[in-house]
């Protein structure tokens, strides 16, 4: 910027910290994955559902549970400064389908199977692997109780693995029974935790009588000896939490789907009961969990709502592109099919007109437009299109434009028409002859 000796120069904005811009050359990856996301909901029969993003502060602490870390310290919690209001950013968006469930009483005609995609927020230190906002995809099966449900959300994981190309996941489930099974087995571990208090780190005592189960799954290394030998849920459960535990062992067994039962494995929401899974990369160090989802039969209940069972899950999108950029690299970008290069006053008049219609033909065109608005030189403009990867280069000049034809030049080898340096070619035939040409490269698609 120019120094006009008239005052500082204006302060450099930049983005909020942990809240990430997507720029045009990662724009490719997201754009990838969300189609990959579309098409997957689509053949498991899901439909979508869009909820705001900002909720009242209650509806999470209630979902999500008041001492879970989430709630204690990652929540974007704010007054509305002009009604009082006690709002927050979503943190995940369970507690929100299911409000949302509810106040449109969406089960009146039966079970659902709902998706959504969409920014999250969690007020954390920003690392690797880890934002304030980041983007979450999700299902949820509302009013579905057998494990069958179970199997089809961890099918559906597998099967976005698969259509990204992504190897090295695996799954880990564990059950985490019904609440009076938690309980029994609650009481247990306190006394056990107890007994081993001199072991305890810091977060542990924290979470020794508001959230024990958590300290199950602590990621400190000095731990681990005393997690290990704590007594184990999976041990406490009863016949029909045991049942469902085994029928969906069996039905991913029959899908032929790898798993590892982890007993440990609890995750950091309060809503889950029974089944809950991750999906766990090894290609992204500590922050290797991609997927977390399970059941949440009390939830509709707890929310208001008429009680019905449920299961889902939540996969972190800056993760699973992280990982595309290791496992399946994407080609460098799409291009245009077509630049248009103009000269002279009567041929930058008629560009825009060419342009248009040769879009309308279905063709992706750019044209050229000089930064200072006085027009460019014809070989900076062929520069230009070299370098905007479009096979084609339409140019307009005078004499085009008195001929009442365009010059079509083939920019790369591969295309046909570089038989010929150059092609003239009638104004009313060029989308005709540039589909025709772009066909035959195997470059168009209708
Ligand atoms: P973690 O143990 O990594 O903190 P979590 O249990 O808080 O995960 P969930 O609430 O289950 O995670 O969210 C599901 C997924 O969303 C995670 O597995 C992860 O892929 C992604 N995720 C969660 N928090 C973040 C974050 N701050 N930044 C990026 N992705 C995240
Ligand atoms: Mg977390």
């Amino acid at each position: 910027m120019k120094d006009t000796g008239t005052g500082p120069a204006p302060e450099r904005l930049a983005a909020v910290k942990g809240m990430n811009d997507v720029l045009p050359a990662d724009a490719a990856y997201w754009e990838r994955v969300e189609a990959a996301i579309g098409a997957l909901a689509r053949a498991y029969g899901y439909s979508q559902i869009r909820t705001p993003i900002v909720e009242f502060t209650r509806l999470f602490r209630r979902g999500i549970g008041a001492v879970t870390d989430i709630v204690e310290k990652e929540m974007y919690s704010f007054r509305d400064a002009l009604n009082g209001e006690e709002l927050s950013l979503r943190p995940e968006c369970t507690a929100s389908v299911v409000r949302a469930a509810i106040e449109h009483n969406l089960l009146y005609d039966g079970p659902k199977r709902l998706w959504y995609a969409g920014p999250m927020f969690r007020h954390e230190k920003p690392q690797l692997g880890r934002s304030r906002q980041f983007h979450q995809f999700g299902v949820e099966a509302l009013g579905f109780a057998g494990p069958d449900v179970d199997a089809e959300v961890i099918l559906m994981g597998a099967r976005l693995w698969d259509d990204l190309g992504l190897g090295h996941v695996r799954l880990e489930i564990n059950s985490i029974g019904e609440a009076p099974e938690r309980a029994r087995h609650r009481a247990d571990l306190i006394a056990y935790l107890e007994a081993h208090q001199e072991g305890l780190d810091e977060d542990a005592r924290r979470r020794l009588y508001s959230n024990p189960l958590r300290i199950l799954d602590t990621k400190n290394p000095a731990m681990q000896e005393i997690a290990d030998g704590a007594p184990r849920l999976v041990d406490y459960l009863g016949d029909e939490s045991r049942g469902h535990f085994e029928a969906l062992q069996v039905l991913l067994r029959d899908s032929g789907i790898g798993f590892s039962v982890n007993p440990r494995l609890v995750r950091g929401l309060d809503y889950y009961n029974r089944t809950v899974f991750e999906w766990i990369s090894s290609g992204l160090g500590s922050q290797g969990t991609i997927c977390g989802g399970g059941r949440y039969d009390a939830l509709m209940a707890l929310m208001g709502g008429k009680s019905a069972p449920a299961c889902g899950f939540a996969i972190g999108l800056e993760r699973v592109i992280a990982l595309l950029h290791q496992e399946a690299p994407l080609a460098p970008g799409e291009s245009c099919d077509v630049y248009l290069v103009h000269q002279g006053a009567a041929a930058g008049r008629l560009a825009l007109r060419v342009a248009e219609g040769l879009r309308s033909a279905g063709l992706d065109v750019v044209l050229h437009c000089s930064p200072d608005g006085q027009g460019s030189s014809f070989k900076s403009q062929m520069k230009r299109a070299d370098s905007s990867g479009a096979p084609f280069a339409v140019i307009l000049g005078d004499e085009e434009v008195a001929a009442g034809c365009a010059s079509v030049k083939a920019l790369r080898e591969a295309a046909p028409a570089s038989q010929g340096p150059q092609q003239r070619v009638a104004l009313d035939q060029l989308s005709d002859y540039l589909v025709g040409q772009l066909v035959g490269t195997g470059d168009f698609e209708e």
